[in-house]
């Protein structure tokens, strides 16, 4: 594990370079949720290209609720898994018409009890969506996190533990996307590009 001075560095120093925000565009914490669903496995720019005209006339679950699931499948066919997410966020959106008043819960257990919402998903709409300390971790976080030296852990569940007892609470939610905005555009999964990054120097795999 790294010295806390170390991920203090690390932090800073991608504090420089990214955004501590998610690249989806949403007008809402429904939007969001939608929004993050989609993105499992396709780009931001992508979503964003979809959710563009579908959140004009379909931005909340009552509205969501008129297409069916061929309709929503039509609208985001481009999308990677598109028949499972139109499924999900159809279900999604009846749950929280049902069982929440139409609204996005705020709380973890009531926000993994929705189709379609792992724990990546639930950690990124209390970061962004309520501004609560939460730490997802998806593939890039995973990867560069264990790259770095942050984290040893073999399942993205214990990866999200260490990352939380290394990295000050209050840093969590912008960890978070500072480490996704890395592994985007620095530290590919493939073939990282170590000369150009900002941390190799605290970076196991980098030295
Ligand atoms: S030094 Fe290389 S492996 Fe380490 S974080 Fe930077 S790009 Fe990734």
């Amino acid at each position: 594990m790294k010295k806390l001075t170390e991920v203090e560095k690390i932090i800073e120093r991608l504090k420089g370079e990214y955004p501590d925000k998610p690249a989806l565009t949403y007008n809402t914490t429904y939007q969001l949720l939608v929004a993050v669903i989609l993105s499992a496995q396709c780009t931001d720019e992508r979503v964003n290209m979809v959710t563009k005209d579908l959140f004009v006339d379909y931005g909340t679950p009552e509205k969501m609720l008129t297409l069916t699931n061929l309709e929503l499948e039509k609208k985001i066919f481009s999308i990677g898994l598109y028949k499972n997410k139109a499924n999900n966020i159809l279900k999604m959106s009846k749950t929280l018409v049902e069982r929440f008043n139409g609204e996005v819960p705020c709380e973890f257990e009531d926000l993994i009890s929705l189709d379609g919402v792992g724990r990546k998903t639930a950690n990124v709409v209390l970061s962004v969506g309520f501004n609560k300390p939460a730490l997802a971790v998806d593939t890039h976080v995973f990867r560069v996190s264990r790259r770095i030296g942050l984290s040893s852990g073999k399942t993205p569940d214990k990866v999200e533990e260490e990352l939380k007892n290394s990295i000050k609470k209050e840093d969590w939610s912008k960890s978070h996307h500072f480490l996704i905005y890395h592994g985007r555009r620095v530290c590919f999964a493939r073939k990282p590009n170590c000369s150009m990054c900002v941390i190799k120097e605290f970076c196991d795999y980098g030295k």
